[in-house]
């Protein structure tokens, strides 16, 4: 058996991007993938020649290489990219009184608001305006040099002084939620909620639960690298990120399920696959999430209790119906690739089905769907308590997408003439295709309630990437995951 230095259970983003960035500082890497398609949540599948996402399409600043997203970075790092279209308005806001096109830009934007409520406008602006400051003093500090242990500081100490000292007076608001910012600069009700639907796309949390350098980071990025959408679909960045580890002399093994993490005397050795076949490592780092990776990789008796019991304590965000669709596209010229709608002012955005998001990005890349058609994903909350494949399944089904179908006739009203091919998805799809604890989306830690567990484990030479390990579920989260771990590891390594 040939000895593996880093063994990575997952190829969602986190996995990736740490094993892309330690195959090219030389370490013997292999990544072990239970599905057939790499990629976890932001994988890409194909039926009756529509090319679907099946979770993410909003991406900021993949076609500029001078993007602080981290997902960027690493491609630059790795040497690869991918190709990119650009839009602008990046999408729609439908809310049940008005409908607001949403501009990268913070004066379109702005200017758009103004038309449904021009006192709001105003105030959004001071509300942007602090949280552009916070951005200014946090993006000296470029996240490639960041890493999850106390020796961080010597490093950032000797390379940023004048990035450090820019960001004191804003130490303050970095662990602040967005709410603090919110209170102190926005009374309109309509704008107030606004920034909460913003919130909860972003974190799956409102104002109060989502932390103020997260959307500090959306709204400069947004406006200083743009909106754009990776040709060929997530699925892209998933290819680029597999050639980036395999140019460094990665391995990626799909269809390899890993049974458990093999610990003797505390310390992790390698791990088991469902094959029974053992494969030796230095280090494993798990990018299954935290709950599957303390109840099925790990036994109880691996870890103190305590340990298992905090993680396994981690509040999680409720999982998804999913509506993926093949429609005919004539007569549709003008569609526009993303919408929200919120279907009540009565509920909370967050009550499941009221707040659905929508993306059809063949309005961008044509080749996603055959001759005049588009695909479609839409997507909204669904608990996965009460799910179960029995009798009842199929008509449940049916009954809790039906808000989907609302919100996409909102955009689309002949959406149910057009159709020529339906799949959809509940909390059961969404937990097995991505191997996620009940399909959560991520950890529900608000800001102010806890922090997110870093990238080290209790556990020796074990750790963990993705988005149950940094706040702000997404890509540019759990790449900035995979380059902190990444990093961690070479630190050590060099002592
Ligand atoms: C519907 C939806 C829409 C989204 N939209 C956006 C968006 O527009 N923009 C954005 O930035 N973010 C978006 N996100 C969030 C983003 O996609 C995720 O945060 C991110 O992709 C998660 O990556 P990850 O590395 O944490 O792990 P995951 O993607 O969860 O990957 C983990 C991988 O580990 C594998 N695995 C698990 N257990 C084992 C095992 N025992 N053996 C082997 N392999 C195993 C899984 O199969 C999976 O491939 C969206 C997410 C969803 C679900």
């Amino acid at each position: 058996m040939t000895q593996t230095d880093i063994l990575v259970i997952g190829s969602g983003i986190g996995g990736l991007v740490a094993a892309g960035l330690l195959a090219r500082r030389g370490r013997r890497v292999v990544v072990c993938e239970s599905h057939g398609i790499a990629g976890g949540a932001a994988h890409a599948f194909s039926r009756q020649g529509f090319h679907f996402d099946s979770g993410p399409s909003f991406f900021c600043g993949l076609g500029d290489r001078a993007s602080l997203n981290p997902l960027q970075q690493v491609l630059t790092e790795l040497g690869e990219g991918v190709a990119t279209i650009p839009y602008d308005p990046f999408g729609h806001y439908h809310f049940p009184d008005a409908t607001l096109p949403v501009y990268s830009q913070g004066d379109r934007y702005r200017a758009a608001l103004a038309e449904i409520t021009p006192h709001g406008a105003q105030e959004f602006e001071q509300f942007e305006r602090r949280l552009l400051r916070l951005y200014e003093a946090l993006r000296g500090i470029p996240v490639m040099d960041l890493r999850s242990d106390l020796s961080v500081i010597p490093v950032l100490l000797r390379r940023y002084p004048w990035e450090l000292l820019k960001l004191l007076p804003e130490l303050g608001l970095v662990q602040h939620s967005v709410a603090a910012v919110m209170d102190q600069t926005v009374r309109d009700p309509w704008v107030r909620r606004l920034i909460d639907v913003e919130c909860f796309l972003l974190s799956g949390l409102k104002a109060a639960g989502t932390i103020a350098p997260e959307v500090a980071f959306m709204l400069g990025e947004r406006a200083r690298s743009g909106v754009d959408y990776p040709v060929g679909g997530s699925g892209a960045i998933i290819q680029a990120l597999v050639r980036g580890l395999e140019r460094w002399g990665g391995k990626l093994r799909l269809n390899a399920h890993v049974n458990r993490i093999l610990v003797e005397q505390g310390r992790a050795i390698g791990v088991e696959l469902k094959t029974g076949e053992v494969m030796p490592a230095t280090t494993v780092i798990s990018n299954a999430s935290l709950w599957d990776t303390y109840t099925h990789l790990l036994d109880p008796s691996d870890l103190p209790a305590s340990d298992r019991q905090r993680a396994l304590q981690t509040p999680t965000i409720d999982s998804f119906m999913h509506l993926h669709l093949g429609i005919r596209s004539q007569g549709l010229e003008h569609l526009t690739g993303h919408h929200v709608v919120v279907h009540s002012a009565e509920l909370d955005i967050t009550v499941p089905g009221n707040t659905c998001m929508i993306s059809i990005p063949s309005v961008w890349d044509a080749a996603l769907a055959p001759p005049e058609h588009h695909v479609v994903h839409a997507y909204t909350l669904e608990p996965h308590t009460g799910w179960q494949r029995d009798q009842s399944y199929a008509a449940k089904k049916r009954d809790r997408a039906a808000p989907l179908f609302r919100a996409l006739e909102r955009v689309i009203p002949d959406l149910r003439d057009r159709i020529v091919l339906e799949l959809i998805g509940t909390p059961l799809t969404h937990a097995h295709y991505l191997r996620r604890h009940r399909g959560t989306y991520g950890a529900a830690i608000a800001a102010g309630q806890g922090m997110f567990p870093n990238c080290q484990t209790p556990i020796a030479h074990l750790y963990r990437v993705g988005d149950s390990t940094l706040p702000g579920i997404g890509v540019p989260a759990v790449a900035a995951s995979g380059i902190l771990c990444a990093n961690t590891l070479i630190g050590k390594d060099r002592g």
